[in-house]
């Protein structure tokens, strides 16, 4: 793994950055750009400003990247809902029922409730372990990809072979590779950009 640091000087202009003409995980020739967005967290002209920066990848890791939520989203949500079910069914049935009109429905939220927080601790549970368990099969960086859960208040931008947040303050853009060859190819184009 190898991270490559780009400075940003304006943030209302940050820098385009540019990348090897080839995949960023495995270096083959590339076949698609990914777009990738992050909020500079000013505006221009009443707009927000966007860092824009489409990472190539060859047809072959694109394919292995959409497979990425078929391990890490998709089994946090399947299991989130077994695992609410499970919860909600006993939680509904020891809340005291409700004696009056405005509370009847009482054990139906509170067994909602219960099987959500239950879900959610399922599921993000499951989706650790797995992330572990297909790291072998799709990079180090799949343990850096932020939670299911957490994904909505994300400030990286991921993708097979590649993560990229800010620094502090927003001065510069962290990029860490997978692949230390196309990493170091990044670094000598971007460099006249320091
Ligand atoms: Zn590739």
């Amino acid at each position: 793994m190898h991270t490559v640091e780009v400075p940003i000087k304006d943030a209302k202009n940050p820098t385009t950055i540019k990348f090897p003409d080839r995949c960023v995980n495995c270096g083959k020739p590339k076949s698609v750009v990914m777009p990738m967005k992050l909020n500079m967290g000013v505006e221009k002209r009443g707009q927000g400003v966007l860092m824009d920066f489409p990472v190539p990848l060859c047809a072959e890791c694109e394919k292995k990247e959409k497979r990425v939520t078929m391990v890490t989203l998709v089994p946090f949500l399947i299991a989130g809902l077994i695992f609410g079910v499970i919860a909600f069914i006993p939680a509904m049935l020891i809340a005291p029922e409700g004696t009056t009109p405005d509370t009847l429905g009482f054990p139906f939220v509170f067994g909602g409730l219960v099987g959500m927080v239950v879900g959610v601790i399922g599921g993000t549970i499951v989706e650790f372990v797995l992330k572990f368990l297909f790291a072998p099969a799709y990079g180090q960086l799949l343990l850096k990809r932020p939670l299911a859960i957490l994904s909505f208040f994300n400030d990286s931008e991921d993708v097979i072979g590649l993560s990229a947040r800010f620094t502090d303050k927003k001065r510069s853009l962290k990029v860490i590779f997978e692949n230390d060859e196309v990493a170091k190819e990044f670094e000598k184009l971007n460099k006249s950009l320091a």
